[in-house]
C-alpha cells in the first residue's frame, strides 16, 4: 500500500487479520479474481412486492376454464409477449439459483439473500450479455467499466451489516446495481459516480424500475459527500492506492466502511471500523477491481 495511509491506528489489527483468514470458510470465493461489474433492480423498491401485475395474473387460473381453454387462449399471445413472460420466469429462477449459489458460498445475512433475489441484474447490463447476467461473473458496462460479480456485491454488502433505514455513501455507481441491491434493502443510499455517461444512464434506470431512497452526485468520489455526512457505512466499489482520509472523516462514530485498496486490478478487501474515535482495518481477501480515479484514488 503505497501511500501507505489505512488510518493511524489501522496496522496491527489489519496484519493479524490478513494472516487469518483469506480463503476460509465464507471467504473462499474471493480468491476468484474478481472485477466489479454491473447489474439491475426488480419491479419494485422493496422486496416482496413490486411484482409486475402481468405476472400474477397470469398465475392464476380463473375458476371454471379448463387448461385445455388456457393453452388455446396462449395461442393468441405474440410470440414476443410469450417470450417476456419466459424470459421474466426464467431470470427469477436463475436469481434464486443465483441466491442459493451465494449461500452456499457463505453468504447468510437473509436481507442480503432477499435483494440479490429481487434486483434484476439482467436490466443493468448490456443487452447483449444479459442472459450471462446470472453467472458469477463481472461484465463490462461501457467506458472501460465493470459491474462487480454477484458474489462480491453480496460478500460486500454483507460485510457491511446494515440495518434498514442507516445512511450508505457508494463511491462508483456505475450501472447502479449495487446502489440498487442496498435501496432494496431499505437503505437510504447515497452515491456518487466519476463518468457523466453511467451516472445518466444509472439516473435513468433507477427512475424507471421505481428505485427509491437513493441520491446521486456527479464528482469525485473520493472527496466523498461532505454536505451529507456523516455516514453510518460507506461501500467504495473500485480500488486504490490507499484509503481515502476524506472518506475515513466521513465515516460516523460507530461505521464501518468496505474498500479495496492495492494495486492496479489487484487489492486487499479492507473492512474500515471506526468505534469510540479509533479505526481499524481488516483485511477480508484478494480482489481486483477497477481503477477508483481521483485526487485520493489513480
Ligand atoms: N457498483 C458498480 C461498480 C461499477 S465499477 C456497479 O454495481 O455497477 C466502478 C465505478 O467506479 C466505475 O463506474 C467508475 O467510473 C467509478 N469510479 C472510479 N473512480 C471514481 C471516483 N473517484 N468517484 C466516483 N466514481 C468513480
Amino acid at each position: 500500500m503505497k501511500k501507505g495511509s489505512m488510518g493511524r491506528n489501522a496496522g496491527e489489527d489489519g496484519d493479524r487479520a490478513m494472516r487469518a483468514e483469506p480463503g476460509h470458510g465464507a471467504l473462499a470465493f474471493l480468491r476468484k479474481t474478481v472485477i466489479p461489474y454491473k447489474g439491475i433492480f426488480a419491479h419494485g423498491k422493496r422486496l416482496g412486492k413490486g411484482r409486475p401485475h402481468r405476472n400474477r395474473r397470469a398465475r392464476r387460473r380463473p375458476a371454471g376454464l379448463s387448461p385445455l381453454f388456457l393453452v388455446r387462449i396462449g395461442c393468441f399471445m405474440t410470440p414476443q409477449r410469450s417470450g417476456q413472460y419466459r424470459n421474466f420466469a426464467d431470470y427469477k429462477r436463475q436469481r434464486a439459483r443465483m441466491a442459493r449459489q451465494l449461500e452456499e458460498r457463505g453468504i447468510s445475512d437473509e436481507a442480503v439473500l432477499a435483494a440479490m433475489r429481487a434486483v434484476q441484474r439482467h436490466l443493468f447490463v448490456p443487452e447483449a450479455l444479459q442472459s450471462r447476467a446470472y453467472e458469477d461473473h463481472p461484465l463490462p458496462i461501457g467506458f472501460g467499466q465493470t459491474i462487480s460479480q454477484p458474489a462480491v456485491v453480496a460478500f460486500m454488502t454483507q460485510v457491511l451489516e446494515t440495518r434498514p433505514d442507516m445512511r450508505v455513501l457508494e463511491i462508483g455507481t456505475g450501472s447502479g446495481y449495487q446502489t440498487a441491491v442496498l435501496a432494496a434493502m431499505g437503505l437510504r443510499v447515497f452515491t456518487v459516480e466519476r463518468v457523466e455517461e453511467l451516472h445518466a444512464a444509472a439516473r435513468e434506470l433507477f427512475a424507471a424500475l421505481g428505485v427509491e431512497g437513493v441520491r446521486m452526485k456527479l464528482g469525485d468520489g473520493t472527496l466523498g459527500w461532505k454536505d451529507q455526512a456523516p455516514f453510518d457505512r460507506i461501500i467504495v466499489t473500485a480500488g486504490g492506492p490507499a484509503l481515502p482520509h476524506p472518506l475515513v472523516e466521513q465515516l460516523a462514530d460507530p461505521g464501518i466502511m468496505v474498500i479495496p485498496v492495492g494495486k492496479k486490478r489487484a487489492q486487499r478487501l479492507l473492512r474500515i471500523s471506526k468505534r469510540d474515535g479509533r479505526v481499524t482495518a481488516r483485511a477480508l481477501g484478494d480482489v481486483a477491481f477497477v481503477d477508483l480515479v481521483g485526487d485520493h484514488g489513480w
